[in-house]
C-alpha cells in the first residue's frame, strides 16, 4: 500500500503519468482538476462556483476543492472510513469492488496550507503520504507543451494569457509546497523533459524501489 502525491507545473505531464501509474500498479487515481471539471460538466452548485475561477486560471477556494478530494478519497478508501455506515473491511462480502493497492493524488496540494489539509484528511483514514514525486520540466518546454495541448484539449484554461497566469501562480503558491515535502524527506524529483515513456520509466523505478523497502 503506497500513497503518492504527483507534483509538477502545468504541462509537466502529471495527469498523463498518474493515469499510467494507476493502471500499472492498480492505484486509485484522484485528480482534483478532473473532479472539478466533472462538477462543471454536471452543472452542480460547486461546478458553477468553480467554473469562472478555473477559466481565469486561478486556484479555486479550499471550501470547494477540499470536500471533493475528501469525498473521493473516502468513497474509494482502501482503509476503514471512520464515518462509514458499513464495515469497509467487508467490502468484498458486500459486493463492492476490489481495493486498490494505494492511491495517486494529482493536482493537490497546490499550497502549503493544502499540504497540511491533506495530511489531516489522510490521517483520519489512517493513511499517510509515502512518496512525493516531482516531475521536473524546463519552463520553455512547459510552455511549448501547453500550447500543443491547447490545440487538442478544448480546455478553456489553455489559452496564452491564462497559461502565463497559471505558471505564475505555480511559482508563487505551489513551488513552496516542494520545499515543505523536501524537509519531510518524502520528495523525489524526476526529469520529465523527455518522452512520456522515459519519464514513466524513471518514476516506476522510484516506486519499485519504494515498494521493495516496504
Ligand atoms: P489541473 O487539471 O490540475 O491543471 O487543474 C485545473 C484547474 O483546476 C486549476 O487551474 C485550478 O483552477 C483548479 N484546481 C485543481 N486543483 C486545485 C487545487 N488543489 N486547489 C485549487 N484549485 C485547483
Amino acid at each position: 500500500m503506497l500513497n503518492i502525491v504527483i507534483f509538477g507545473a502545468p504541462g509537466a505531464g502529471k495527469g498523463t503519468q498518474a493515469t499510467l501509474l494507476a493502471e500499472k500498479y492498480d492505484f486509485l487515481h484522484v485528480s482534483t482538476g478532473d473532479l472539478l471539471r466533472q462538477e462543471v460538466a454536471m452543472g452542480s452548485a460547486l461546478g458553477r462556483r468553480a467554473q469562472d475561477i478555473m477559466n481565469r486560471g486561478d486556484l479555486v477556494g479550499d471550501d470547494i476543492v477540499v470536500p471533493l478530494l475528501d469525498r473521493a478519497l473516502r468513497q474509494r478508501s482502501t482503509l476503514p472510513d471512520p464515518d462509514a455506515a458499513i464495515d469497509p473491511w467487508d467490502r468484498e462480502r458486500n459486493g463492492m469492488p476490489h481495493r486498490p493497492e494505494g492511491c495517486i493524488i494529482d493536482g493537490f496540494p497546490r499550497t502549503v496550507s493544502q499540504a497540511q489539509t491533506l495530511e489531516f484528511i489522510l490521517n483520519r483514514l489512517q493513511r499517510k503520504i509515502d512518496l512525493v514525486i516531482a516531475i521536473d520540466v524546463p519552463r520553455d518546454e512547459l510552455v511549448r507543451r501547453i500550447h500543443d495541448r491547447a490545440a487538442v484539449s478544448g480546455r478553456s484554461d489553455d489559452t496564452e494569457e491564462v497559461i502565463r497566469h497559471r505558471l505564475e501562480l505555480y511559482d508563487q503558491q505551489t513551488q513552496p509546497v516542494l520545499d515543505y515535502y523536501r524537509v519531510s524527506g518524502l520528495l523525489v524529483s524526476v526529469d520529465g523533459s523527455e518522452m512520456i515513456a522515459d519519464t514513466n520509466h524513471r518514476i516506476c523505478s522510484v516506486i519499485d524501489a519504494k515498494l521493495k523497502r516496504k
